[in-house]
């Protein structure tokens, strides 16, 4: 691979395959060590991402699966200097697996933000304030860079996200909820766990006694002198946002119904997992793929227009391969009246598919239960084995999980 290869930025927003998820995790692979340890950090701008992956939005949709990234991550570099790497991803997993224990936090989350969405009708100064931060009118140069780049590309370096959460908690003193709701809605790779946990930590709502604020040095620093904002209009402390932090019990996760492989099958595909090829389902006796006909709400407003495209291809791309994988035809259902009448018309008895994440996914899945219950038919949630073994250590904080990585990838096989 020559230097210009090597370097070379990928596009952004990210073609929404499979396919081109697989050539971009090969030309980040000899990135993935040191270089990326040293380099991560700097937003060089959305024309120069050639220091980060860009795959979030391919592993959110499970395009490319988490043990892919790690096992690259592995045979290029081993777990010594791909760690930093490593621990990104595993970053994801862990919020996943916190929200997934202590699921009351995203139900949490949607009271709230409905309630700061009924005081935008009601505070008009506040609604002014909201619009002009949204529409990138706040007149801080980067702060309206970043608000404009969320929206024309879906995307924003992590260190980005942290510098705009925190200018729009501590300097524009806005409803952190809004902001949260903001990106998940925009964000190619948006993630009910990733994205609401990460606007905690900024706020001082997840980690006890941390919080995170902007400073101009350091934007000026890792921005590459891109953006230099003056020191004064920046707020200088971040209390947290709520001092007396107590967090729900993590709850017990049960096991889903195991698939019978005698059993006529429907495989129901959703945008939480688009990889059907490897749910190990290939002795079941399929009779059809249906898959999710449009991208899920992420909130009470609009999806994002370039979520809402890659969200769409990404389900298209995932319908075909795992129709071809069957040997089946692949169906949109835009209801879950649609996969009962597809299952009554083939004959199916169950219907498997992988459990969502608690967010959109798991939500619409509740109402799914219900239904498939009432129509006799066996709905089967399977899990994937990266997130049963890692899920159990999201527990209590970062530190404890990521001690378990080298075991849980021996359990893996990752080694
Ligand atoms: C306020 C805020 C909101 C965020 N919202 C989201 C979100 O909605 N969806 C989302 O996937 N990530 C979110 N992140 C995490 C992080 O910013 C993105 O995952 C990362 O920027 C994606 O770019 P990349 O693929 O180039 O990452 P890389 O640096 O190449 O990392 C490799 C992979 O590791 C994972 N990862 C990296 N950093 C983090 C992190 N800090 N937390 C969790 N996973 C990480 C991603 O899956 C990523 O693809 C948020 C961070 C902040 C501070």
């Amino acid at each position: 691979m020559s230097q210009t290869e090597l370097f070379a930025s990928p596009p952004v927003p990210p073609t929404p395959d499979r396919q081109a998820g697989l050539g971009r995790l090969k030309a980040f692979t000899p990135l993935m060590g040191r270089r990326y340890a040293t380099q991560r950090n700097f937003d060089f701008g959305p024309d120069d991402r050639s220091n980060i992956s860009v795959l979030s939005a391919h592993v959110r949709h499970r395009l490319v699966l988490e043990p892919e990234l790690a096992q690259a991550a592995l045979n290029g570099h081993g777990l010594q200097a791909a760690e930093k790497f490593i621990q990104e991803v595993c970053w994801r997993t862990y919020w996943k697996g916190w929200l997934e224990l202590r699921p009351s936090r995203w139900s949490e989350y949607k009271t709230e933000l409905s309630q700061a969405l009924d005081a935008l009708g009601e505070d008009e100064a506040l609604r002014r304030r909201y619009e002009a931060a949204r529409d990138g009118l706040t007149g801080l140069e980067c702060f309206d860079a970043w608000a404009g780049e969320l929206i024309q590309t879906g995307y924003l370096h992590n260190h980005a996200r942290m510098w705009f959460a925190s200018i729009w908690i501590y300097t524009l003193e806005l409803p952190l909820v809004l902001g949260a709701d903001l990106f998940l809605r925009h964000l190619i790779d948006g993630d009910p766990a990733s994205n609401t946990l990460s606007w905690r930590w900024v706020g001082g709502l997840q980690t006890a006694g941390k919080t995170y604020l902007a400073r101009a040095s350091n934007i000026e620093k890792y921005t590459g002198g891109r953006f230099s904002p003056d020191a004064g209009a920046l707020a200088q402390e971040a209390p947290p946002l709520d001092a007396s932090l107590e967090h729900p019990a993590p709850q017990t996760l049960a096991a889903g119904e195991a698939p019978d492989p005698d059993s006529p099958t429907l495989v129901w595909l959703h945008e939480e997992d688009l990889h059907a090829e490897s749910w190990a389902a290939d002795r079941l006796d399929v009779r059809a793929v249906v898959y999710q006909a449009e991208p899920l709400a992420r909130g009470e407003l609009e999806l994002g227009e370039c979520a809402a495209r890659f969200t769409q291809q990404a389900l298209i791309d995932g319908a075909q391969r795992a129709g071809a994988h069957f040997g089946r035809t692949a169906q949109a259902a835009p209801d879950i009246d649609a996969v009962i009448d597809t299952a009554r018309t083939l004959g199916a008895k169950q219907v498997v598919t992988q459990r969502p994440a608690v967010g959109p996914g798991q939500d619409q899945m509740a109402g799914y239960r219900a239904a498939l219950a009432q129509a006799d038919l066996t709905l089967c949630e399977m899990q994937r084995p990266w997130d049963a073994a890692f899920f159990p250590y999201a527990t209590k904080g970062f530190f404890k999980f990521k001690t378990a990585i080298p075991a849980v990838f021996d359990q893996l096989r990752l080694s």
